[in-house]
């Protein structure tokens, strides 16, 4: 297993890079993680909640259609679409949500770009009894009303963040701010494996059902592992919940799919790990994207969930250590992985993993028939039927 370092380093990367107020909180939440991990109760009720509440195991379902009509190799969609609130965020959520009442926090912060990450921890708040206000940015409620209104109907609170490009990364800081000053009461809820330790490494933890699923379905239909795991990434967590249980297993290969948006030729992308460097954001050493100067970039990607500047310090560590590959698609490629998926199997999926879709695809081509890949197919693209249809055209 990678585990990190007493300080929480995945080799040269991750840490915590935050002001000294917080150092007690992620202290706190370090030591009360640790003993919840341990307490069959706290496992015990995630499990249940799991089942009972998000609809877990999710299917491993064999894409025949869309393998007859590519050719090669067979590609199984880990079905993260079929979650509660329809991604694979919820099962970030609920953990952390489970956690916070654990530490007795009665309120809980969360920033969102999309309003994914929104509206799985407004949902688990409603569901828990815990008092629930989301950081997002101004522009970004203005792309993405139909989540804001999701989150507000579960009675959480919306606050527009005004600062900056008006988007996730300045939600993450205006959250941050609001955890500095409330630290006593307050569970930050972080969407993603990024951030301080030990963030990356319980929100990791918590989408490693993904993969623990995944392998037992394998091993039961195929009496095998799988070949390849591909799975898209934006922060990194569905990818990591998918490849983490099948680390010690070394011919299972994992990559990972990240967004080129316009091109990498152009500054329109968000391919961090394929086209960054090494630096310092939102608490933690990872890769990131920043421009001459230093400043982090403005990014860009047609689906909302990849388009942000940094990526989780677990992921940086494997492909400096080549344990994982990393690569990027278009947004044109998204589209025709979208509808490729749609077209075949009769599944509309969402733009981010239409990513991991579309570059699966051309892996299976060059394989043979007895090769298996499995997708993570991390979420529906109900969400994204708006930006889909304008970029394809058709009439609304
Ligand atoms: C948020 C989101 C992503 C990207 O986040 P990761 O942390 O990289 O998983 C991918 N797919 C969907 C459906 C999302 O909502």
């Amino acid at each position: 297993m990678a585990r990190p370092d007493a300080r929480g380093y995945f080799g040269a990367y991750g840490g915590r890079f935050v002001p000294e107020t917080l150092m007690p909180a992620l202290a706190e939440l370090e030591t009360v993680y640790a003993a919840a991990m341990a307490d069959t109760d706290f496992t015990g009720e995630f499990a249940r909640l799991c089942r009972d509440y998000i609809g877990r195991p999710t299917p491993l379902y064999p894409a025949r259609q869309l393998s007859a009509k590519i050719g090669g190799a067979a590609i199984l969609l880990k079905r993260e679409d079929l979650a509660h609130t329809g991604a694979h965020k919820i099962n970030n959520a609920l953990g952390q949500g489970l956690l916070a009442r654990r530490m007795g926090k009665t309120r809980i912060i969360a920033e969102t770009g999309a309003g994914q990450h929104g509206v799985a921890v407004a949902t688990v708040c409603a569901m828990l009894g815990l008092e629930c206000i989301i950081y997002m940015g101004s522009e970004d409620i203005r792309r993405q009303a139909p989540n804001v209104n999701r989150i507000k109907l579960m009675g959480a609170e919306v606050r527009p963040v005004e600062s900056g490009s008006r988007t996730l990364k300045d939600a993450i800081n205006e959250a941050i701010r609001d955890w500095v000053s409330n630290v006593g009461d307050t569970h930050y809820l972080l969407g993603s494996v990024v951030g301080p330790h030990p963030y990356p490494v319980i929100v990791r933890d918590f989408q490693a059902i993904i993969g623990r699923e995944a392998r037992e379905q394998v091993l039961e239909k195929y009496g095998r592992l799988p070949d390849y795991l591909v799975a898209c990434v934006g922060g990194g967590s569905n990818s990591i919940g998918l490849f983490h249980p099948f680390y010690d297993d070394k011919d299972v290969k994992f990559i990972g799919v990240e967004a080129a948006g316009k091109g990498l030729d152009t500054p329109e992308h968000s391919a961090t790990l394929v086209a960054g460097r090494a630096g310092v954001l939102h608490g933690t050493k990872s890769y990131l994207l920043e421009d001459e100067s230093g400043q982090i970039r403005e990014t860009h990607s047609i689906a909302p969930g990849l388009d942000y500047p940094g990526v989780g310090p677990e992921h940086s560590f494997y492909k400096d250590s080549g344990r994982a590959t990393y690569t990027a698609v278009t947004d044109a490629q998204a589209l025709e992985g979208f509808k490729l998926l749609c077209d075949t199997e009769g599944i509309i999926p969402a733009l981010e993993p239409s990513h991991a879709i579309y570059h699966a695809a051309q892996l299976a081509k060059r394989l043979s028939e007895e090769k298996l890949i499995i997708v993570n197919l991390s979420g529906r693209g109900d969400k994204d039927l708006e930006i889909v249809t304008r970029a394809l055209g058709m009439q609304p």
